[in-house]
This record gives C-alpha cells, structure tokens and sequence, in this order.
C-alpha cells in the first residue's frame, strides 16, 4: 500500500460519510503514515460505556439506539482532546462534527487557537454496497449498535443531521470526495491522491 507521507506533517482533518463507509479505517491507515492522532467520538464514547464511568451510564441508551448524544457533551469531551500535545500538529476527526452547531462549535474552536482544517473528506458510497457492508459488519463486529434497525435508524439520522455538514464544508471550499467502493487499498489510494497538497 503507498504511503501518504511519512512523519513530520502537520493535517487536520474531518472524515464524513455515512456508517459503514469504512471512514474508520481510512483515517487508521491515514493516521499512521501521517503520524496524527486518529480522533473517533463514538470510540471514545464507547470506551465510557465499557469502562461503566458516569459519563458512559448517561451516554449508553443513546449510542444503543443509534440517536446522538446531546452536542453539549461531545463537544466537551473533543474541546479537551484536541488540546492534548499529540493534536498538535494535526488530527483527523472522525464521527464530529455531525451536525451544523457542532460544526459551528468546532470552527470557533479552531479560530480560538488561531488553527483551521485543511480539508474535509466525504466518504462516497451507493446506497446498496452500504447496506452490504453494514450486513457484513453485523456478522463481524459485536456493536450493541449494529443490529438492522437500528442500523437503518442510523443512516437516517446521518442523512437528516449529518449530510447538510457536505455544503457547509463546500461552501467554505474545503471539501473533497472519495469513491469508497474500491478495497480498502484502492480507497486509501484515491485518498492520498484527493490529499496531495494538503499535507503541509
Ligand atoms: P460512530 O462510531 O461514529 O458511528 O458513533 C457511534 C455513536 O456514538 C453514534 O450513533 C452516536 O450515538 C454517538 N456519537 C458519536 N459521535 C457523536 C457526535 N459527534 N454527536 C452525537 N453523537 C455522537
């Protein structure tokens, strides 16, 4: 698999698209050549419901039935994980923002340190390789949140809170798309190429 680059660059930015497109994976394999934290809300909220904290008893319902979690609270747990040393030089945020007043958040968020992103990336998938995939996924993983319909409950609500973030980020000329339905090797291809120029 080619490299995007190797240590030393500084990126930050937000991968979008709906569940099951894979953007988890992508923003693995971008975050260990890039060497940036790969930033995931939902792994970090699923840390709280395993670790049975306070935070994760509150949070547990809503990740169970698929709905979000209010933006008060993710928007804290990020604020403090983009100060730590290893965010830097760069991240790549994966699962936030995921609606227009966490985009807002996370814009004055960034003015307030002077930084901005340097490119969002939408996931692009067909409506029928999604649903294979997120079948697949149903046998392979065990995510209390992967059972068909509240899978079915997910993608709605991604459409519905999520997919407006795609002409808010165009509008401010940082959106870049890329075809998911390749291998997980031929989407991280046309991912290093749809990033060549925004690594710095
Ligand atoms: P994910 O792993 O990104 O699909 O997230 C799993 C679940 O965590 C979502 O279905 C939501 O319940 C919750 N979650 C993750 N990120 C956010 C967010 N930015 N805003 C609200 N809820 C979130």
């Amino acid at each position: 698999m080619r490299q995007v680059q190797r240590k030393a660059v500084s990126g930050r930015f937000v991968f979008l698209g709906p569940p099951g497109v894979g953007k988890g994976t992508q923003a693995e394999l971008l975050a260990k050549d890039a060497d940036i934290p790969h930033i995931s809300t939902g792994v970090m909220l699923r840390e709280e419901v395993s670790s049975g904290s306070a935070l994760g008893k509150q949070v547990a319902p809503l990740l169970a039935s698929g709905e979000f979690v209010p933006d008060s609270l993710v928007q804290r747990i990020i604020e403090q994980r983009l100060i730590s040393n290893d965010a830097r030089n760069g991240f790549i945020l994966d699962g936030f923002p995921r609606n227009l007043p966490q985009a807002e958040t996370l814009s004055v968020l960034l003015k307030l340190r002077g930084i901005f992103l340097d490119a969002v990336i939408s996931f692009d998938l067909g409506k029928d390789e999604l649903l294979s995939r997120l079948s697949a996924r149903r046998e392979s993983e065990n995510r209390a949140d992967d059972n068909l319909s509240i899978q079915a409950r997910r993608l709605e609500v991604y459409q519905e809170q999520t997919e407006p973030l795609l002409d808010y980020y165009r509008d401010l000329g940082l959106l870049l798309t890329v075809p998911a339905d390749g291998s997980v090797e031929e989407v991280y291809q046309c991912l290093s190429d749809a990033l060549k120029g925004r690594l710095s």
